[in-house]
């Protein structure tokens, strides 16, 4: 007790806890800085199993370990302040800390509705480095250290103070405190000398040493404190290390996945388990996780912060709306209700409308004939797309067939995926891409570079010819079954198309086919500098299609995995858009079959534009068909020409969004 603080008033009330996890760490913080608004009074709580706290210490406070129904006494001595002192940390506790129906917006995938259970496996223990250092390295090790840990520093700074979400603020200032303690600086950096360990290691050894003294507490209050230091201590390893945490999968049916980075073999994995929806910090609507969770129908929210993500415990009661983004976090009774009633009359189109028969011939309203295709991931998704009526298929990324295997499909098991794809869509055509493999599509026993510029897609095939000549093997003998044709992802320059062509003849040669007729090879347009030389590959192919999404990517050097640059990932930026007005344009005036296949054939308004400068064919999930069907009966093609050149010309993306909204 200060000398200056009145001991004469004192104030008492009882209260009890009633927030699901009791006096955590982020009450307690929250409990503190009420405390501080009154330096007159001193303010201690009385826990009901005999311990007490000052109400200024985080650290006093989490050791009332005070949870759900425990019953506090809330004591002020001191000014005539010793009244609203005690009422106001009296009325926080009451408030239950807001813990209550919480809502957090990110980039929703658009494919319904999920109510379940969280499965955090934003802790999950990360793989962490460990070798011997000699000494000279001493100096080098800590250099790791210290940089790791102001670039965490600086990431929680740059968080700011969010006055829409002060449950958030409080946390992230916790975190700052916490990063500022010795385990994640002084003891670390110590270790590295003492044991010549690196530095992951020494941070590692710092941290388990430091928590060891929460963790013989059974309360979850001390595991939320331990939770916290981990979430520190993994995202320093991260920023020192490349290597994200992987999950384990702990199948439930009843829940949904919160985790940080996600590809698309995560996606997978998470749906074989069984999961309902997923929830990532990671990712962006046009990222290969949330093309994979729409294929397989997962409601699934990306680019959420982790931060917030964070405040999240492990069979906490969520509902997931993919359609607006929102993630409810303990939704109340009305909220579940609500949300059930749009799941149910809310269906994504494929399962809504089924129908049989000939797929219907999509006019524009001007009478101009669109062929409308559906992309497949999955066997699964099939059914949807010959309900829905799309044409055929205008993209069969077959290195899905390669992610969460063991080992990579033999010729046959190629084969006979081929020939189901052909049988079940026949007379339709079908278009199988080459495998895609590298940068975040990874597969077992294929080494493509991780990095989305490097060694991967047809790089990757064109380097192993042996895996390639197998692919194409098995897509000739389907070729057999079926109107098929074979687009190769990621191509540069001629040469590469030179190659191909020279692989599929010796595949045929292999097989004793030499004269039967070959399928017809495709280009996908996703590199800038390719728009310039379509003239030249042309002479080499039979058509062209725009992956819309890699071509964004590349052109604007946004790394699409990335939830950080989903403001720069802007289509309407006008670079971009004369980039496609020149493929497209390009592609007319020399005849060549254009379509577009990335995710900016699903959106109506971008689809309308691009109809405008010549595009006949789209190639989309089946989810959006009879969205985009219905959209272009309605759009009348000839009349927008202008209007669409006025586009790949303009200066500005506002200028670009005033344009795009006279598409309207
Ligand atoms: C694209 O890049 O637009 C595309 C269709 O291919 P993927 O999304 O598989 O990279
Ligand atoms: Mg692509």
């Amino acid at each position: 007790m200060s000398p200056d603080k009145d001991r004469s008033l004192i104030a008492r009330q009882h209260v009890q806890v009633i927030n699901n996890w009791g006096l955590h760490a982020r009450p307690s913080a929250a409990i503190a800085s009420v405390a501080a608004k009154y330096p007159d009074c001193e303010i201690t709580l009385h826990s009901d199993n005999n311990m007490s706290a000052s109400a200024l210490s985080v650290a006093s406070l989490l050791m009332l370990e005070a949870v759900k129904g425990s019953m506090i006494e809330v004591e002020a001595h001191g000014s005539e302040n010793a009244v609203n002192a005690v009422n106001d940390v009296v009325e926080i506790i009451q408030g239950g800390f807001d813990e209550e129906h919480r809502v957090l917006k990110g980039e929703g995938i658009n494919c319904g509705i999920a109510i379940g259970l969280a499965h955090v496996l934003l802790n999950e223990p990360v793989d962490i480095p460990h070798y011997s250092i000699t000494k000279a390295k001493i100096a080098n090790e800590r250099k790791r250290l210290s940089t790791a840990r102001a670039e965490i520093k600086s990431e929680f700074a740059k968080l700011g103070n969010n006055e829409e979400d002060p449950q958030f603020s409080e946390f992230r200032q916790l975190l700052m405190m916490m990063l500022s303690e010795e385990c994640f600086s002084k003891t670390p950096s110590a270790l590295i000398r003492q044991e010549l360990v690196n530095a992951e290691w020494a941070l590692k050894i710092s941290v388990d040493k430091f928590t060891e003294k929460f963790a013989e507490r059974s309360s979850l209050i001390w595991q939320s404190r331990i939770d916290e230091y981990n979430l520190i201590l993994k995202r320093m390893i991260d920023a020192m290390t490349t290597d994200s945490s992987k999950c384990s999968s702990k199948a439930k049916s009843t829940h949904i996945i919160i985790t940080s980075n996600i590809g698309p073999a995560e996606v997978i994995e998470y749906h074989r388990a069984g999961y309902i929806g997923v929830i990532s910090s990671g990712g962006s609507k046009n990222s290969h996780a949330a093309i994979v969770a729409r294929s397989m129908g997962i409601p699934s929210i990306l680019a959420i912060d982790e931060l917030n993500l964070e405040c999240i415990k492990e069979d906490t009661l969520l509902a997931i709306d993919s359609n607006t983004g929102e993630l409810h976090i303990q939704p109340t009774k009305e909220t579940v209700a609500e949300l059930r009633l749009k799941a149910q009359t809310d269906k994504p189109t494929s399962r809504r409308t089924l129908r049989a028969g000939k797929p219907p011939r999509s006019l524009s309203r001007d009478g101009e004939r669109i062929y409308i295709n559906a992309n497949i991931d999955f066997m699964a998704e099939i059914e949807a797309a010959q309900n829905i009526g799309a044409e055929g298929v205008g993209l069969f990324r077959t290195e899905f067939m390669f992610l969460g295997k063991e080992t990579p499909p033999s010729e046959d098991e190629q084969f006979e995926i081929y020939s189901e794809v052909i049988k079940k869509f026949a007379p339709l055509p079908i278009t199988f891409r080459t495998v895609d493999i590298g940068s975040d599509k990874q597969a077992a026993g294929l080494d493509a570079s991780a990095s989305s510029m490097g060694m991967r897609a047809i790089r990757y095939s064109l380097a192993n010819p042996l895996m390639f000549k197998q692919q194409l093997r098995a897509l000739i003998r389907a070729s057999l079954l079926g109107k098929i044709f074979i687009l190769l992802p990621m191509v540069t320059q001629e040469q590469e198309l030179t190659l191909a062509h020279r692989l599929l003849k010796e595949a045929a040669h292999e097989l004793d086919m030499k004269d039967t007729k070959l399928p017809d090879l495709g280009v996908m347009i996703e590199i800038p500098g390719v728009a310039y030389i379509l003239d030249s590959l042309s002479k080499q192919c039979e058509f062209f299609s725009v992956g819309t999404n890699d071509l964004l990517q590349y052109t604007l050097a946004v790394d699409r995995n990335n939830s950080q640059l989903i403001q720069l990932s802007n289509p309407c930026h006008p670079g971009f858009l004369a980039l496609l007005g020149q493929i497209i344009r390009t592609a007319v005036k020399i005849k060549k079959q254009i379509t577009v296949c990335g995710e900016l054939a699903a959106d109506p308004i971008m689809v309308r534009f691009m109809l405008a400068l010549g595009v006949r064919s789209l190639s989309m999930n089946p989810l959006h068909i009879e969205n985009i069907r219905d959209n272009l009966r309605e759009f009348r093609i000839f009349s927008h020409q202008q209007l669409a050149l006025e586009l790949t010309k303009c200066r500005s993306s506002e200028q670009a969004v005033e344009l795009l909204d006279k598409f309207k």
